[in-house]
């Protein structure tokens, strides 16, 4: 292809829409361009980089085993109402696009498939000898999202590889769970990416596996916490630790005390002499369910912890036994709306009475008490006495009427010890989520009520895995691995193209036949390669070389009189000059090794 009929369009400034490196690198390198939020076009080298990193997913998938299929965009809503999501996904935060069609019914753009499929596996997979099956796709999908950002790191239109299995038992689904791990880890490598797999939430279901591909990256939204000895590795949301250990208070029968203005665990803390983790701290909570109700939520926690509100939403969802579509603080807005006064903030202990609910216009009237395991394990503790401007000294849980409901609620944080080994110790990074597998158990089958005949002859519902990759995420991820401060460096496997053979000067009759000359000759070898023909300065070609980032470049200047060529990688910087056969040579030897 020649560069000047490439359309390309490069940036010298960083667009102000742009915060991290890999979406200034895409707009600037002419490989995206935002047409709304979270909306963009991909135009013709970010499609090339698209197609072969689908190319590889193909593969992969396919030596798995899996079959590709194409599901349709367009969801009647009757699929959803059955699985229980319509609602959640459509109504309030959630983040499917929905529209309503000529007859008046109801639609929902998808964001993921397993309404579609599911249902479609219990309309054709009849008996247990069908079984296993992994389908897969590769298409946009539409998400609503919140806050769209960073290019195509978080789109409201995206392309997904997305794969869902089907077996006759939990076994036989951990095993193509296995498969898909390989195939994930071959697949990210073959990409030139480094992406680590982390122990992920698997949300209310409970007990089933879920793993996440993340690439390390400062700017990634997701916070990891690794081992330093390399054996463990989660996403905070789902990371456990060994709580750091706090000095337990000297026995002491309880005490009143005044504490005004001490509303804060370091305010308490200063005036009182007290250690944070000596402390409870009590969080007041709305969970809205799926079934409409508003649940208030009490929360104790040490004072040195912080809630992670993922695990918290679990413990709510099981304990319940539905959805629980929203849990967030309770603010004084919402209490005047209720009706509901004398909440002491500031002051509150696990006891609160249910009593300050009663006047409550939509809420529940008692609240739902958790704990976490570390606050449980406290035998004396300083809290709220429920009472503005008290706290209780040497409070022990029996004297508050026994431990609520302890689970697993705080957030598990670097320098932590680990579970698996306590003297190994938690390391924070920050990674960028490209792929996520999952059992998923029967939870769409049951709901969907989508059934196989077992060996014995009864209707039983499948056991399914899912397993997505972010397409168009992966490939600006690849960028925000692989850059230097002249652009992008496209590991080979996804470059746009393999090579690029500048001619510095295009007016010398010299360079411009031995530029045609080496392009033509590397397109015969069957190599994709640029020919930057343009009537530019040879500083602004190799800018735009820099920046768009092909792997290898043929540099055709002064020595090509004597038929010398500098032969330049992007990803290193080396060069060497060498006669233009033996450059021909080195580059096709490294590229089809
Ligand atoms: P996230 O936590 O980042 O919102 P998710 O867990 O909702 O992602 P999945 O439903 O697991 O995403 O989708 C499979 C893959 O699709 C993700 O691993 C991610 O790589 C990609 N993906 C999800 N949402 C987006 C988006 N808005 N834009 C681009 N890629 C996305
Ligand atoms: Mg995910």
């Amino acid at each position: 292809m020649r560069v000047s009929r490439l359309m390309l369009v490069t940036l010298r400034d960083v667009p102000a829409e742009a915060e991290i490196k890999s979406h200034q690198l895409l707009l600037r390198g002419g490989f995206i361009r935002r047409v709304g939020s979270g909306i963009y076009a991909y135009l013709p080298m970010m499609w090339k980089v698209l197609q072969r990193i689908t190319t590889i997913i193909r593969e992969e998938m396919n030596r798995a085993g899996a079959l590709e299929t194409l599901l349709p965009q367009l969801h009647p809503s009757e699929l959803w109402q059955r699985s229980g999501r319509w609602q959640g996904y459509t109504a309030g935060e959630g983040i499917m696009f929905h529209l309503e069609d000529r007859q008046g019914r109801e639609l929902g753009l998808g964001p993921t498939h397993e309404e579609v499929i599911t249902s479609l596996a219990g309309e054709l997979l009849r008996s247990y000898r069908q079984l296993p099956v992994n389908l897969y796709q590769v298409q946009t999908k539409f998400r609503d999202e919140i806050r769209p950002r960073f290019g195509l790191m978080r789109g409201r239109e995206f392309i997904m590889k997305d794969a869902y299995s089907f077996h006759a038992d939990e076994a036989d689904l951990q095993a193509t769970y296995a498969v898909m791990d390989r195939a994930y880890k071959r697949i990210f490598e073959r990409c030139g990416l480094k992406a680590v797999p982390v122990d992920a939430d698997s949300g209310a279901i409970g007990g089933a596996a879920s793993q996440e591909f993340m690439v390390t990256a400062e700017a990634g939204e997701d916070l990891l916490l690794i081992s330093d000895d390399g054996a463990y590795a989660a996403n905070q949301e789902k990371a456990v630790s060994l709580p750091d250990e706090v000095t337990p208070l000297s026995p002491a029968s309880l005490s009143c005390l005044e504490t005004p203005g001490q509303t804060s665990i370091d305010s308490l803390c200063s005036a009182q002499g007290w250690q944070p983790g000596q402390l409870l701290k009590v969080l007041l909570l709305l969970a809205v369910l799926e079934d409409g109700q508003q649940q208030p939520v009490l929360v104790s926690l040490r004072g040195d912890q912080d809630l992670n509100e993922v695990k918290l939403v679990n413990a709510l969802s099981r304990h319940l036994e539905q959805g629980v579509l929203d849990c967030r603080p309770i603010t004084a807005d919402d209490l005047q709306r209720q009706g509901v006064t004398g909440i002491p903030f500031g002051y509150i202990g696990p006891d609160l009475a249910d009593a300050v609910l009663s006047a409550a216009s939509s809420w529940t009237k008692t609240f739902l008490r958790l704990t976490d395991t570390t606050a449980a394990a406290l035998d004396q503790f300083h809290c709220g006495a429920n009472v503005m401007d008290q706290h209780r000294s040497h409070c022990s849980w029996n004297e508050l009427g026994g431990v609520p409901e302890d689970k697993d609620l705080r957030k598990a944080r670097a320098g932590e010890r680990c579970v698996h080994n306590p003297d190994a110790r938690l390391q924070e990074k920050r990674g960028i989520e490209v792929g996520h597998i999952f059992q998923l158990g029967r939870k769409y089958s049951q709901a969907l009520d989508s059934c196989f005949t077992n060996e014995n002859g009864r209707d039983e519902p499948f056991w399914m895995g899912c397993y997505g990759i972010g397409v168009s995420r992966l490939a600006q991820a690849a960028v925000e691995q692989h850059h230097d401060d002249a652009g992008i460096r496209w590991p080979a496997a996804i470059a746009p193209y393999e090579a690029i053979v500048v001619i510095a000067n295009i007016q010398d009759q010299g360079q411009t036949d031995l530029g045609e000359s080496v392009y033509t000759t590397l397109q015969q070898a069957g190599i994709d390669v640029l020919l930057d023909d343009r009537k530019e300065r040879a500083g602004v070609k190799f800018k735009d070389a820099d920046l768009i980032g092909i792997p290898w470049r043929v540099v055709i200047g002064r020595e090509a009189a004597e038929g010398s060529v500098e032969l330049v990688q992007r990803s290193n910087r080396e060069m060497r000059k060498l006669p233009h056969g033996e450059a021909i040579d080195e580059l096709i030897k490294a590229l089809r090794p």
